[in-house]
C-alpha cells in the first residue's frame, strides 16, 4: 500500500472507529486465567479412575466454578505440558484452554473461540495418574470476554453477545478489541483474559479496566464461520452470498463440484 493511502486508511479508522469513545465510570475487575481444562465424567474416569470427584482448591470468580486440586499434563505433536490445573464441576464436553504461547510448546494451531465452541477444533493427548485419553477436538484459545449479569449489562448499556473495547494497564496501557459480553443472571463482573493478553498490558487479576463505548453505539458479532459435516454446492452459494466461510474438519463430506465452487469462490477454509 503507497503511505498516502495508509494515512486515508488510519484516518479513516480513527473517525468511524475511535472518535466518541468513552470509558465507563464504573470500572471492571480483571481476571487472568491460566492454562486449564473442563473436563467430561467420561475423560475424568479414564485419567483419574471410575467415578473419580474432583477435591475443591478454590472458589473461581464466577459462582459454582471451582480450581480443582487435581493437574493432569497436556501432551500435543511438539511438546508436553505438566501440571495443568482442571477446573469444575465437569462438563458435558472435555475443553482446553491455553494461549498462544502455550499453542506454540505445543505444537498445536488452536482458533480463538467462545467457550463452548469446539466443533472443528483440535484434539490433544491428556495424561492423569490413572490413564491417558486423546480427544479428537477441544482445544481453543478463549476469546477475551466480560462477564456480567442483566443489571450490569443495563449500567453499561451493553447486550449479550456484543463487541466492545476495554482500556487497561498503566506503564503498558492497551486497548483491547473484540471483547466479547456474556450476560446471566449467574455471572459476577470480571473482564477474562490469559496471560499472553495480560502480559501484553502488564496488568494481572485484581487490576481495573473500563469498559470503552461510543454513547448509543451497539456492535452484535456475526458468526463469520461455520462448521459443516456435509456441504452441497447449494451451501457454497448461500454461504457466498451471506459472506460466511465454511470450515471444512476431518469427517466433513463434500461433494466434488461443492469443492470446487467453494475453492474458486473462496468461501471454504480446509481443515481436513
Ligand atoms: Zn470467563
Amino acid at each position: 500500500m503507497k503511505d498516502s493511502r495508509i494515512v486515508e486508511v488510519v484516518k479513516k479508522i480513527i473517525e468511524q472507529e475511535l472518535v466518541g469513545l468513552m470509558p465507563s465510570s464504573r470500572p471492571i475487575p480483571i481476571g487472568v486465567s491460566g492454562r486449564h481444562l473442563h473436563i467430561s465424567r467420561e475423560d475424568l474416569d479414564v485419567i483419574f479412575g471410575k467415578d473419580y470427584q474432583l477435591t475443591e482448591d478454590k472458589p473461581l470468580t464466577q459462582p459454582g466454578q471451582y480450581a480443582a486440586k487435581e493437574r493432569v499434563t497436556l501432551v500435543g505433536p511438539r511438546g508436553v505440558i505438566e501440571n495443568v490445573r482442571i477446573l469444575g464441576p465437569v462438563r458435558s464436553r472435555t475443553q482446553v484452554e491455553i494461549s498462544f504461547t502455550d499453542a506454540r510448546r505445543l505444537g498445536l494451531n488452536p482458533p480463538i473461540r467462545d467457550s463452548g465452541d469446539l466443533d472443528g477444533t483440535q484434539g490433544i493427548t491428556i495424561v492423569g495418574p490413572a490413564g491417558s485419553v486423546t480427544i479428537p477436538e477441544g482445544v481453543i484459545i478463549a476469546k477475551r470476554h466480560i462477564h456480567m449479569t442483566p443489571e450490569d449489562a443495563k449500567e453499561y448499556n451493553v447486550v449479550d453477545g456484543e463487541i466492545v473495547r476495554v482500556v487497561c494497564g498503566d506503564e503498558r496501557k492497551l486497548i483491547f478489541d473484540e471483547v466479547l459480553i456474556r450476560v446471566s443472571e449467574n455471572y459476577r463482573l470480571d473482564f477474562h483474559i490469559d496471560f499472553d493478553e495480560a502480559n501484553a498490558a502488564g496488568v494481572k487479576t485484581g487490576d481495573l479496566c473500563y469498559l470503552l463505548k461510543k454513547k448509543g453505539e451497539v456492535k452484535v458479532p456475526e458468526k463469520r464461520e461455520v462448521v459443516r459435516r456435509l456441504v452441497t454446492e447449494v451451501d457454497v452459494r448461500e454461504a457466498e452470498e451471506k459472506g460466511l466461510k465454511i470450515i471444512l474438519v476431518k469427517g466433513t463430506i463434500i461433494t466434488p463440484l461443492a469443492l470446487e465452487l467453494g475453492l474458486s469462490k473462496g468461501v471454504i477454509i480446509d481443515r481436513r
